[in-house]
């Protein structure tokens, strides 16, 4: 499985330096099979590796990273950005902002979840105060429209009802109609899905987008589809303007990989995913979560776990004994203290590492400028007699001046530095479990 080829990948790359054009090569293959393990369709693994590729040569390791770590922080980077970039709230929600009613189209396969998301959408929007209408343009299964009756008295929205001897034109035109006179906000338009891409199919939800002109046209595809999931993807988003993408069945044991496949062909945004079949099994989709899925959220765990051993317990433990005792946190200490983020592998790649919930509130910071900024102040502190670091009091105007000498720095860098000591002093007394995210924004200036 995907743990294990990472392990693998890690262990191979163990005790090199740096990511050459050889050693890169034989990662790469293990991450496409990888990918292609969590089914992702092949030719987004061969673009997706392309750009991996690009990334990784020449990238520095740094210190006790290996490079198989630094590879698997690429990947990770690259993917969440592949398939959605940072979480952004707005950005999942339905655009709503149109002359009332907001008409939403569904579109897919037969059994891709088309009608159980237009129930979970219901509930969602009439939980959001909306008035809300569904109606059932699938009149090709007798039981359709009632599994949407169904699926809408759970929500709490209203039902327009159709019947299958109906045209699909015309159940649109009359849902359309009473909608508008209703004062419907959001009109929801489940539609007939076949088994495969077929043209009947198509040139109907084609028909039904030229008339409704809905703001938002969903493209609703199971997480299981696989190497399938491209080709849906293509004939769907070639067929129709879709606007976002709803990922179903993540609570099956399914990787994810649709997700990737799905975004690299439509390139339109996954808004929702869906993760059981009851009415409130619908979340906002969130790219970090799904990175780490396809990855394998384990082998994130264990790169943080590698990164804590880096770390000198026995000091650290010294350290936080000084610091109970009362005996103050000098200048030594916080060298101490910046070593032991330099051996982590820096600032960027230790964020990079940490699963967000670890880093929250460390959101803005310049992960370049902040391992900049480690590596001046270490300078700085290198500069300075021992007592000096034990006695920080004693560095006056003259002082400062030989340091920032020493260090080939200005006297302000100095003072700045001096300036994060202190705050961080302050804060290792009151430190009590205060969050990594916090120092990290301290170091970060
Ligand atoms: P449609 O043909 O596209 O309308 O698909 P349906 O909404 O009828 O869903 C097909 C099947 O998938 C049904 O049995 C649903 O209960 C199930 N289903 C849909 N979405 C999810 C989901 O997110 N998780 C799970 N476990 N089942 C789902
Ligand atoms: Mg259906």
């Amino acid at each position: 499985n995907l743990s294990t080829r990472f392990s693998k990948i890690i262990k191979t790359m163990r005790g090199q330096a740096r990511l050459t054009e050889e050693n890169t090569a034989e990662m790469l293959r293990e991450v496409r099979m990888a990918l292609l393990e969590a089914d992702v369709a092949l030719p987004v693994v061969r673009d997706f590796v392309a750009k991996i590729k690009e990334k990784a040569l020449g990238e520095e390791v740094i210190s006790s990273l290996t490079p198989g770590q630094a590879l698997v922080g690429i990947v990770h980077g690259e993917l969440v950005n592949l398939i959605g970039g940072e979480y952004d709230a707005r950005a999942v929600e339905l655009n709503l902002a149109t002359t009332p009613p907001a008409i939403v189209l569904m579109a897919g396969l037969q059994g891709a979840g088309k009608t159980t998301t237009v129930g979970k959408l219901a509930k969602r929007l009439v939980e959001q105060k909306k008035k809300v209408m569904t109606v059932s343009c699938d009149v090709y299964r007798p039981a359709a429209i009632e599994q949407l009756k169904s699926v809408t008295a759970q929500s709490g929205a209203e039902f327009f009802p159709s019947t299958p001897e109906q045209k699909p034109a015309d159940i649109a035109a009359a849902a359309l109609d009473y909608a508008k006179k209703h004062y419907i906000d959001v009109l929801l338009v489940d539609t007939a899905g076949r088994l495969g891409i077929d043209e009947v199919m198509m040139n109907e939800i084609s028909a039904l987008h030229a008339q409704l002109k809905p703001i938002e046209t969903l493209f609703v595809i199971d997480a299981m589809a696989g190497q399938d999931a491209v080709n849906t993807a293509k004939a769907f988003n070639d067929a129709l303007p879709l606007t976002g993408v709803v990922l179903t069945k993540l609570d099956g044991d399914s990787r994810g990989g649709a997700a990737l496949s799905v975004r690299h062909i439509t390139g339109k945004p996954i808004k929702f995913v869906g993760v059981s079949e009851k009415i409130d099994g619908l979340d906002a989709f969130h790219p970090d979560r799904m990175a780490q899925r396809i990855l394998g959220m384990g082998d994130i765990i264990s790169l943080v776990e590698e990164a804590h051993k880096n770390v000198d317990m026995e000091q650290a433990q010294a350290l936080a004994k000084k610091i109970k005792s009362g005996k103050g946190f000098d200048l030594n200490d916080f060298k101490e203290q910046l070593a032991q983020m330099k051996k982590m592998g820096g600032v960027a790649t230790l964020m990079d590492k940490l699963p967000s919930q670890m880093t929250q509130g460390a959101g803005n910071i310049d992960m370049d400028k902040a391992d900049q900024q480690l590596r001046r102040t270490e300078g700085i502190i290198n500069s300075m007699t021992p007592l000096e670091r034990a006695k920080p009091e004693l560095i006056k105007a003259s002082r400062k001046r030989r340091i920032a000498q020493g260090a080939g720095l200005h006297v302000q860098e100095v003072n700045k530095m001096l300036k994060q000591y202190e705050q961080m002093r302050d804060m290792m007394k009151k430190f009590q479990g205060g969050g990594m995210g916090k120092m990290m924004k301290m170091m970060g200036g």
